[in-house]
């Protein structure tokens, strides 16, 4: 798909851009197709499956929907999945105890917690008891460091498949202005150092940024994850730069959403992922592409 608009440069004069996009729903097709016959291969080899355990604790509908598709995703590509729904009132300990046993499964390959848990569980205590090696979610302090220190073992998800998405552009990140738009763990700190790694000039903005829009409109590169609907203007993008959607939001109609003014940012982008079937797919394509890494360091492949 192709969006075609008008746009007057510096000196007034028109000129016509187009968006690209960039499908995360097709990239992750292909991805998940290669993955298959490379499970099936390794499966014949070795005598079983990647095996993903997905812990979910408590109802929250969300979570649910999310984890049935990581479950779909996993079994698609002919991982075994193992699931352990517990209820909202499990203590932390009994967590920690269905933890350490999966730590210990022969055959587990990977460990999923989904977020977020119950308040009465301290999140980052879950998050530093799964075994690094185990770790496909790509959230352990053992493996940020390592994307940190050059060395990135099992990378986090969301801005692995960010990173997966920008290669699409073709465009080399050396020295490229990349502005991101939020600072949590599990996104836009990660995605900094995926970045600096790639060797962009990397500018991370948060709630206390001032002018967020002077850092947008220089930007070669914008990921946008803040959380907060429609929040990067159009208006604000650079003429040809990348546009990596991160935020979901779920419109009163039911449709999604993201971040960045869509419609009036393809007319100035080079780039850029809708919402949904951008940055979505390719999150869960990462975790599958982790746990068969997972899988390979186990057994030593
Ligand atoms: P978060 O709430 O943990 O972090 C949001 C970050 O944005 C914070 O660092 C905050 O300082 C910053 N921020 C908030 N308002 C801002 C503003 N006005 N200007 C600049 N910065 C601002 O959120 P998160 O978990 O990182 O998720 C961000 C978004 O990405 C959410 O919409 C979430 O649903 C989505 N998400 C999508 C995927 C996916 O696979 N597509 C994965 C993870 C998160």
């Amino acid at each position: 798909m192709t969006i075609v608009g008008k746009v007057r440069c510096c000196n007034n004069a028109p000129m016509t851009t187009k968006a690209k996009i960039l499908d995360g729903k097709a990239l992750a097709g292909r991805m998940r197709e290669d993955m298959r016959s490379e499970v099936a291969q390794l499966t014949e080899k070795h005598g079983r499956a990647p095996g993903l355990a997905v812990i979910l604790v408590g109802d929250d509908p969300a979570s649910h929907v999310y984890v049935r598709n990581k479950k779909i995703g996993c079994e698609n590509v002919g991982f075994a999945s193992f699931s352990h729904e517990l209820p909202a009132d499990t203590s932390q300990q009994h967590l920690l105890g269905l933890i350490s046993e999966l730590n210990q499964d022969p055959k587990i390959d990977g460990i999923l917690v989904q977020l977020p848990v119950p308040d009465h569980i301290n999140p980052e205590t879950i998050l530093e008891a799964i075994d690094p090696n185990k770790d496909v979610d790509g959230f352990h302090p053992y493996n940020i460091g390592r994307l940190v220190a050059r060395k990135p073992a099992l990378r986090s998800c969301t801005p692995y498949g960010c990173m997966k998405l920008l290669a699409e552009t073709g465009r080399d990140l050396h020295g490229l202005e990349c502005v991101i738009v939020g600072a949590s763990n599990i996104v836009g700190r990660p995605m900094a150092m995926e970045l600096l790694l790639a060797g962009a000039t990397v500018t991370v903005c948060h709630r206390f940024t001032q002018n967020l829009q002077a850092h947008i409109e220089r930007a070669d590169v914008v990921v946008a994850a803040a959380g907060k609907q429609g929040l990067i203007q159009g208006e604000w993008i650079k003429l040809g730069a990348a546009v990596i959607d991160v935020g979901i939001h779920r419109r009163d109609d039911g449709t999604l959403t993201g971040d960045v003014a869509f419609e009036s940012a393809s007319k100035r982008a080079g780039w850029i992922t809708p919402v949904p079937g951008g940055v979505g797919p390719m999150t869960i394509t990462m975790l599958l592409a982790n746990t068969v890494q997972a899988f390979k360091t186990h057994i030593g492949e």
